[in-house]
């Protein structure tokens, strides 16, 4: 066991480290993009300026995804409705789903409250929901269902998408572990991660070829 701390302990140094660094990359690379930005006008190799632009982009959303992973604890509770906060989002979401064809339904039976930070639990549900989008490329269905069981409010995010292979089920969560060419592989350890502090479940059912489940399990107020 002591090995086992001895080895927490430098897994929370090198993350910490790891922030600093991302932290440390974010500034620099914020004044680039303005300034390639500015200079694309002028430009007359545009293509080139767009290939730097879509890698400096890129490397804002690892750090900033790895950011808000590394942060130290800023999460604020409070009380609120959970059926407010999945319309806010599908709402949200719906936009992108009338463009890729994909036909989203909520549905909801009962009125719930949980402690939440409400924009984290909302960073889960885009992330999640992202997903399923993006599964979906020819369109398809994104259902979401509130349900309640015994203490728990279950949230249940099902797709008609390509689904996920059992020997990759495993691997779901892991960093940097994305199968997307521009996938940054932060989004389920993210979501896993703010669950976990709401003392709430997370659960990823999938079949290969017929489409995914999320299911969130939060505690009721
Ligand atoms: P990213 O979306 O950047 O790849 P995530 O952490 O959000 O990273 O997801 C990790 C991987 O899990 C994805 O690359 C994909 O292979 C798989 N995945 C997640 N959600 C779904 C889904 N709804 N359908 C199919 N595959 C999924
Ligand atoms: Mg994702």
């Amino acid at each position: 066991t002591e090995d086992l701390l001895k080895k927490s302990e430098q897994l929370a140094l090198i993350g910490q480290l790891a922030a600093g660094v991302a932290h440390e990359i974010r500034n620099p690379l914020t004044t680039l993009k303005g300034f390639m930005q500015l200079l694309r006008e002028e430009m007359t190799q545009r293509a080139y300026f767009d290939v730097i632009l879509d890698e400096l982009q890129r490397i804002e959303l690892i750090t900033g995804e790895f950011l808000s992973l590394a942060k130290p604890h800023s999460i604020h509770f409070k009380q609120c409705s959970i059926n407010k906060l999945l319309f806010e989002v599908a709402e949200f979401i719906n936009i992108e789903c009338l463009k890729n064809n994909v036909t989203l339904e909520v549905h909801v039976h009962e009125f719930m409250e949980v402690m939440c930070d409400i924009h984290q639990l909302k960073q889960v549900l885009l992330n999640i929901m992202k997903n399923a989008l993006e599964a979906m490329p020819k369109g398809g269905e994104l259902n979401i269902h509130l349900k309640r069981y015994e203490q728990m409010a279950i949230i249940q995010v099902k797709d008609s998408g390509i689904g996920i292979p059992e020997h990759r089920l495993k691997h779901l969560g892991e960093p940097f572990y994305s199968t997307k060419e521009k996938g940054t592989g932060l989004g389920l350890m993210i979501s896993n991660k703010i669950i976990k502090e709401h003392k709430g479940n997370f659960v990823i059912e999938s079949i290969e070829g017929e489409g995914t489940s999320v299911i969130l399990e939060l505690p009721l107020v």
